[in-house]
């Protein structure tokens, strides 16, 4: 017998309203929005965002979660490309008490829980970081114990997301470690990684443990390609290898 799997519906868009903004650097900006009706989400998906300028004309991006499910509330966190028609009105002129609309929650495949157990080695480039930090708040909100490793490269301090909550969670020696490499300039005193990732890098990050449990990579394509390579190389199963891609997203109407 065939089975014809149905094509994945997308889900209605629903009106959304920004309630916090939290700049995390020059460039980039998290966004809490209050969405009634949202289904609740998985740590690493993704949803739709759907802006309305007053001629009609409508523009989506895509955009990863960055916060664990929390009723009604998701917080997003959006880098600012230069030239863009999206993503500098997200950063630098969307305020409380605006309107938009998301559709999602989107992707099954770049999710962890931790009923997927561990250990987990979580790879970011730049703002490849947000889906990632779903997965280090999910781990911290169930009060899991899983070992799981973030190595994240960055070009320069002023890049650095999270970098607070990260410093703390990292602090605590709970079987949380994030590793930071800097490509082009580094901190006063910096004495970690000043190099782009390389195989040696994650031989290190992975540790004793050697390719055991789940990796996820997620950053632009050519970073993603850069990392997955030798992360296979290095022992781990292609199908424990999830990659996500922040390339150019979404349409114009
Ligand atoms: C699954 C998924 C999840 C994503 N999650 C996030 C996220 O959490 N945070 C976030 O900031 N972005 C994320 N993105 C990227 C986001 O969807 C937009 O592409 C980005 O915000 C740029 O939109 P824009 O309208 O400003 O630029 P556009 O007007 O679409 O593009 C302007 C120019 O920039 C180039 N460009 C577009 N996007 C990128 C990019 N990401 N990197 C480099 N060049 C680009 C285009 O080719 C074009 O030349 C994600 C993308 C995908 C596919």
């Amino acid at each position: 017998m065939t089975v014809i799997e149905a094509p994945q519906q997308r889900s209605a868009w629903l009106s959304a309203q920004p309630v916090a903004l939290i700049r995390e650097n020059a460039r980039t900006r998290s966004i809490t929005l209050q969405v009634p009706g949202w289904p609740g989400h998985r740590p690493g998906q993704h949803l739709d965002l759907r802006l309305t300028a007053e001629d009609g004309y409508q523009a989506a991006r895509s955009y990863s979660i960055a916060s664990v499910a929390r009723g009604d509330l998701i917080t997003i966190t959006v880098e600012r490309v230069e030239n863009g028609e999206v993503s500098p009105y997200l950063v630098d002129e969307l305020q409380v008490g605006d309107r938009l609309d998301v559709r999602g929650p989107i992707g099954g495949h770049f999710v962890w829980t931790a009923e997927q157990g561990g250990p987990v080695l979580l790879v970011a480039g730049g703002s490849g970081v947000v889906p990632l930090m779903s997965m280090v708040r999910h781990r911290f909100e169930i009060g899991s114990d899983i070992p799981i490793t973030l190595l994240y490269s960055l070009r320069a301090p002023q890049d650095l997301i999270y970098g607070a909550e990260l410093a703390q969670r990292h602090a605590a020696a709970d079987g949380l470690q994030v590793l930071l490499t800097y490509t082009r300039e580094v901190p006063a005193q910096w004495r970690g990684y000043r190099r782009r990732i390389d195989r040696a890098m994650l031989a290190e990050a992975m540790g004793p443990a050697g390719p055991e449990g789940h990796a996820f990579v997620c950053g632009s394509a050519p970073f993603v390609e850069a990392v997955a390579e030798p992360l296979i190389q290095l022992g781990y199963p292609v199908e424990r290898v999830k990659t996500e891609r922040f390339g150019p997203s979404g349409e114009r109407t």
